[in-house]
């Protein structure tokens, strides 16, 4: 074996266990390993994985510094493995999945919960007798399954019903129902909206129509578009799915967090208003957030014709909406502004009054301005004091502290 090639067993809890070949060494971080583990383990959400030291004792790995002791240690045995002409065994990993807290599927789909295909055909299968020569048929580390190619496996086929798993129930809302599902031709898990409508098949055509636009947005700020359908009287909307769910659940979040979420969801929103489109639905149940520290925005209006047909069902209003909204006049990106400048107001950690870092509240503030026009133009947000000192790229803050969260949450869920 190449002395700069490793094997790390995925230990999985069915006991099909997965041998990754990664080479070389030096370049392996801590996300590529999530990455990897998530491919294997595709509805299971994890944050961490734990390996054995040379007293068996399990220790955790939750960043790219514990990854390197863990590297240092393995490489250390490695080495002394092969001094002692013995063969070298794989780095056995056990992933630490953290799934948020199942709720009751009170709209009755029915959930199949026959095991899907998963993503482990790119995978090898570790047997006993098969200790890692790296016949891998995953590839190296640099695993990101990109999204031109899910685009691609489909392009020529159209999501429909028969091709979904339908797994947890992800939350509902006002219009509809998230459930997280496995495509199963694809193995992709994603997140599917499921919304009863009754209404023509002209009106369903036109909102068809309505939703293309969708398929060209193409932002690391906005969710990913996959399809969409109708059965009967209900419309199911494929969207990518985001392991940390939404900002509501979380409560209160540090500023040096909520920093960073808030220029991801400036330039989401800036990015919408290039290509003309409102948001109109800016709240924190619609900021979506992953494990990779990605912040995603998700339910804005594109389709006229489905946002009437749902407030044919539903009406009324919502805390985030602008005054001026409420009050039935116009809207325009002004109003979207508002909402932004609500959702992070309620954010923070509650602390007295002066004890924000005063761009924060001068953000907030102006967002907040009575009158449209006075609050921040698309321009000016992206260039305001609050957004310019955490605009620095840095994801592994958002990913560490989604992680803690949900490792959290999971230690605290009713057994
Ligand atoms: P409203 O209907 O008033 O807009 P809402 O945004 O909470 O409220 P839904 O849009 O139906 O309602 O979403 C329900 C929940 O599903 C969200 O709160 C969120 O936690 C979860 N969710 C939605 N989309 C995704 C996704 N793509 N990935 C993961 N979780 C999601
Ligand atoms: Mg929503």
């Amino acid at each position: 074996m190449d002395e700069r090639t490793l094997v790390i067993r995925i230990k999985t809890p069915d006991g099909n266990d997965v041998d990754w070949s990664v080479d070389p060494i030096p370049q392996l971080y801590f996300r590529d390993v999530l990455d990897v583990i998530s491919q294997v383990l595709p509805e299971a959400t994890t944050t961490a994985f734990e390996y054995e030291d040379e007293d068996g004792d399990r220790i955790t790995v939750r960043s790219d510094d514990e990854m390197k002791a863990m590297l240092a240690y393995y490489l250390g045995t490695m080495h002394d493995m092969q001094m002692s002409g013995e063969m070298v065994e794989p780095l056995n990993i056990y992933p630490r999945a953290c799934k948020p807290p199942g709720k009751r599927n009170i709209h009755g789909l029915k959930v199949n919960t026959r095991a899907g295909p998963g993503s482990g055909a790119t995978a090898s299968t570790a047997s006993a007798s098969d200790s890692g020569g790296g016949s891998s048929g995953l590839p190296t580390n640099s695993l990101k399954k990109p999204s031109a190619e899910l685009n691609k496996i489909l392009a020529n086929e159209q999501i429909s019903e028969q091709d979904i798993e339908y797994q947890d129930m992800l939350g509902h809302g006002n219009g509809g129902t998230v459930y997280k599902a496995n495509h199963l031709p694809s193995g992709k898990i994603m997140a599917i909206k499921v919304i009863p409508l009754d209404v023509t098949p002209e009106v369903q055509r036109q909102i068809m129509s309505e939703l293309d636009i969708l398929y060209k947005c193409d932002s690391s700020y906005i969710i990913a578009f996959y399809g969409a359908f109708f059965v009967e009287n209900r419309i199911s909307i494929a969207t990518e799915f985001m392991d940390g769910g939404s900002l509501d659940v979380y409560g209160m979040v540090p500023e040096h967090v909520l920093g960073r979420i808030a220029v991801a969801v400036v330039k989401g929103l800036t990015y919408l208003w290039s290509l003309k489109i409102l948001h109109r639905d800016v709240k924190p149940s619609n900021i979506l957030v992953n494990t990779r520290g990605q912040v995603k925005l998700c339910d804005f209006g594109v389709s006229t014709q489905l946002v009437n047909s749902i407030a044919k069902t539903y009406v009324g209003t919502n805390a985030y909406m602008a005054p001026e909204r409420i009050a039935g006049e116009q809207y325009g990106i002004h109003s979207d502004v508002w909402s932004l400048g609500i959702s992070f107001m309620e954010n923070p950690p509650t602390l007295p009054a002066g004890q924000f870092c005063a761009p924060f509240e001068h953000f907030i503030t102006q967002c907040m301005r009575k009158l449209p026009t006075e609050r921040p133009a698309p321009e000016d947000l992206m260039v305001h004091q609050f957004i310019k000192q955490f605009d620095d790229g840095n994801t592994e803050v958002v990913s560490m502290w989604v992680c803690r969260s949900l490792e959290e949450r999971r230690a605290n869920a009713p057994v």
